[in-house]
């Protein structure tokens, strides 16, 4: 890790007493390790810590040890912001009050797409997930790694590579994974809990889902309407296990799920084959992402969304061709 900005970031830390940890609306387990990871290790650099996330911690990673602690509401007085895993400002959701505007804010992200928010703005694309670059800083910063630290740490390791599969791993996150599994993390148990557990239900949903899929000018979409997600009983909205499992559909060089939520917006998750991308239409629709891993949350129903979207990742994916050419 740059030595100007570790040490850029650990005086704002060594002012600080009070620290509101936040970390990204809907939030993966790359999401929830990290500010879990942080937390534990400004706490025992006596920080009083506060973990704040809009939504709840996801039933997959309620394991890790200090979940319990994240809150949805945050209020009182604090004097360092660190946003983690955000790539822009709107991310955070509202779980940051408004009067803390003027504090200093330390942002810490891997996305390639990421508007630089931040008082202090610490954006390793390179790295595979936000909680590589926590330890980076733990390791530059001098700070010991418990078990706990390395059970979330490993964590936002394990689910943003889908277990060390997505075309971004090197030898920098392998050595990440082994640094955390010398600390007392252990990769099989987490890639059990993180990513081979689900409900039946989900799975149930899975297949309305897979059997409304559509092929389209090399785009493999489908969606998760309301009224499935009320058939089956799934309260939860994540479905990037299903865009995940989709994305190795040979006849597909893109993949897009829908997903309606119950306040009216639409989440929507993309991915792509490698060598091609899916951030730029991301962004384009106000949300971001990774080159192969992408998403956005619209207005509108599900129909005009689709069009949207589906309008974008063509425009993407003829580019491409169009600069191969
Ligand atoms: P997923 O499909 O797993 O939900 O998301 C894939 C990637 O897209 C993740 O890196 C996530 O951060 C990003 N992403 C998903 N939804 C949104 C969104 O609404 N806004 C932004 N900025 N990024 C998103
Ligand atoms: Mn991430």
């Amino acid at each position: 890790m740059d030595p100007i900005l570790s040490e850029a970031i650990s005086a704002e830390i060594e002012q600080a007493q009070r620290v509101l940890l936040v970390t990204h609306v809907g939030p993966d387990g790359d999401a929830i390790g990290s500010l879990l990871g942080l937390g534990a290790l400004l706490e025992a650099q006596g920080k009083e810590v506060t973990l704040a996330c809009e939504d709840p911690v996801p039933e997959s990673y309620r394991f890790l040890p200090g979940s319990d602690a994240v809150v949805q509401a945050t209020g009182g007085r604090y004097d360092l912001l660190v946003s983690l895993d955000c790539s822009d400002q709107r991310r955070m959701g509202d779980v940051v009050p408004e009067n803390l505007a003027g504090l200093p804010l330390i942002n810490i992200d891997h996305h390639l797409t990421n508007s630089r928010f931040g008082t202090i703005n610490w954006v390793d694309a390179s790295a595979v997930a936000t909680t590589q670059m926590v330890l980076a800083l733990a390791e530059a910063l001098g700070w010991r790694v418990t078990r706990q630290v390395a059970i979330c740490l490993l964590n936002g390791l394990v689910t943003d590579t889908r277990s060390f599969r997505t075309s971004n791993v090197d030898l920098a996150a392998m050595r990440a994974v082994l640094r955390l599994m010398e600390a007392g993390a252990s990769l099989p148990e987490i890639a059990r809990q993180a990513l081979e557990q689900r409900p039946l239900a989900s799975v149930r949903l899975w297949a309305d889902a897979v059997e409304d899929l559509r092929l389209e000018d090399g785009i493999l979409w489908t969606s998760v309407t309301l009224d499935m997600r009320q058939r089956h009983g799934m309260s939860e909205n994540d479905f990037s296990g299903l865009a995940n499992s989709l994305s190795g559909i040979r006849e597909a060089s893109a993949v897009v799920v829908f997903t309606e939520r119950e306040d009216g917006l639409v989440d929507v998750g993309m991915r792509a084959s490698p060598g091609l991308n899916v951030a730029g239409a991301a962004l384009r629709l106000g949300g971001g992402g990774h080159p192969q891993a992408a998403g956005c949350t619209l207005e509108g129903d599900l129909r005009q969304v689709q069009d949207r979207v589906l309008a974008e990742v063509r425009r993407s994916l003829s580019e491409r061709v169009a600069n191969a050419q």
